[in-house]
């Protein structure tokens, strides 16, 4: 992948497609902006170098605004780091991403973040890092005061599973609440129940049930329905918006759905993984090596779950579509595993595919249209995480993050061609129709 030395574009005979609106319109751009939207010619753009996109849509580049690039884990570091993961990011239309801090217990989050951001800056593209939140005192309490004044960091994650390493309580959790939301800030929650999913684990393990599969049993539906219902009532008891990462459960979209229509500041992010696959993944008869690369947390649902995962979606529960791209290798990684499940890094790799994915299963089978396919892939993300006034539209002064989106390519997802990397691919076979033909990061055109 190299940058084009070209500087200014006009993208003509395409339709411009916003979370709002769509309109047949030409757009001009020039270092790193886009200039303008509208009836434009090449009359008045001589030095452009004209991008033809006949039958093709011209959106907001994507932002996924949950991904892991390079996260330490015991099995090593997630298998993309920041340089190959922005490279499957931008190769798929996703031009910016949001990935982590995660500070240890007992350090000190602002330097956590400036140990992270320092990792970061080898992206390819824009990103954020949302903080991480993985103890509370009073130390704690006063630099995510900072983090929003200072750092300009208003997202905070918290984790109510993993309660070994970085996991909260429900306590902890509306301590953190408190602060944020009066800061005016936005908590992000990992709602699956540590304590349930770890008294489930021994249990299994002392039967000897250790294979991979029974990671998905160890943690059921109720895990994540049950946090979900709890973690919206300290939102309304705390005034604190939430934000509800990685969401797999019908039941528990629904509950979100719920919140939102009562006037809650509740927003829901489910991933592409939960609409396109089932538990099939982890049949007990399968060999381990076919298992081990869909272990994930939390875990892939039922085949009725999924569809009714849809229906959420196209009712409202969902604010973004996102992937929690996280991928270990499955040799010399997951494989780690084969004996004891709960040693399997938890993850899977699917920043490359978030756009293709949701646009054949959403937008090319009527589920959802282009604006509202936009507004969970692109803008959302963007109003939610700070970057409202520079990236998810297609407008005048915005960062010209941009695709040129092409509805009808057909492609078959595989390792064999995917720039992410990881030795295998949780999408392997599938086919998708809709691609970016160009590609645009900050003005500048992607090669891929
Ligand atoms: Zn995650």
């Amino acid at each position: 992948m190299a940058e084009n030395e070209i500087k200014n574009y006009l993208i003509m005979h395409g339709t411009v497609v916003n979370a709002t609106s769509s309109r047949k319109a030409s757009v001009a751009v020039a270092d790193g902006r886009i200039l303008a939207v509208g009836d434009l010619g090449p009359g008045d753009y001589r030095d452009f170098l004209i991008i033809d996109a006949s039958g093709m849509f011209i959106l907001p580049g994507g932002i996924d605004p949950h991904v892991h690039l390079s996260l330490p884990t015991p099995a090593g570091p997630s298998s993309d780091d920041f340089l190959s993961g922005s490279n499957a990011a931008l190769a798929g239309g996703t031009t910016a991403f949001i990935d982590f801090v995660t500070p240890k217990r007992g350090q000190s989050l602002i330097e956590a973040y400036r140990l992270r951001d320092h990792e970061a800056r080898q992206s390819a593209c824009d990103y954020k890092l949302h903080m991480g939140i993985s103890e509370w005192n009073q130390q704690v309490k006063e630099e995510v005061v900072q983090c929003i004044h200072q750092l300009g960091i208003k997202s905070f994650k918290a984790y109510l599973a993993y309660r070994e390493s970085i996991g909260i309580s429900y306590e902890d959790l509306k301590q953190l609440m408190k602060v944020v939301g009066q800061e005016g800030g936005l908590v992000l929650v990992h709602c699956e129940e540590g304590d349930v999913i770890s008294h489930m684990q021994q249990k299994f393990i002392s039967e000897g049930k250790t294979n991979a599969a029974y990671h998905a049993l160890s943690r059921p539906p109720a895990t994540e329905i049950n946090a979900i219902r709890r973690v919206i009532g300290i939102s309304r008891e705390t005034s604190c918006p939430v934000y509800i990462v990685h969401v797999s459960t019908a039941e528990g979209a629904r509950e979100i759905r719920k919140a939102k229509e009562s006037g809650l500041k509740v927003f829901g992010e489910t991933c592409i993984q939960y609409l396109v696959l089932n538990d099939e993944v982890y049949n007990l008869d399968k060999e381990s090596s076919h298992v081990l690369p869909y272990i994930i947390s939390p875990p892939i649902r039922s085949e009725e779950n999924r569809q009714l995962l849809w229906d959420e979606l196209v009712k409202g529960a969902f604010d973004t579509v996102a992937t929690d791209h996280c991928p270990f290798n499955l040799f010399g990684q997951k494989d780690l595993g084969i004996k004891d499940f709960r040693k399997i890094p938890n993850g899977a790799g699917g920043i490359e595919y978030r756009l293709s994915i949701l646009h054949n299963f959403g937008v090319k089978q009527g589920k959802i249209n282009l604006e509202k396919f936009v507004s969970l892939t692109s803008a959302n993300a963007s109003n939610l995480f700070g970057w409202g006034a520079q990236k998810g539209q297609i407008t005048e002064g915005y960062d010209a993050d941009i695709l040129v989106w092409d509805p009808s390519n057909s492609s078959i997802i595989s390792r064999s061609h995917q720039v992410q990397s990881c030795d295998s691919n949780i999408y392997e076979g599938i086919r998708v129709e809709g691609r970016p033909a160009f590609i645009f990061s900050k003005g500048k055109l992607i090669e891929h």
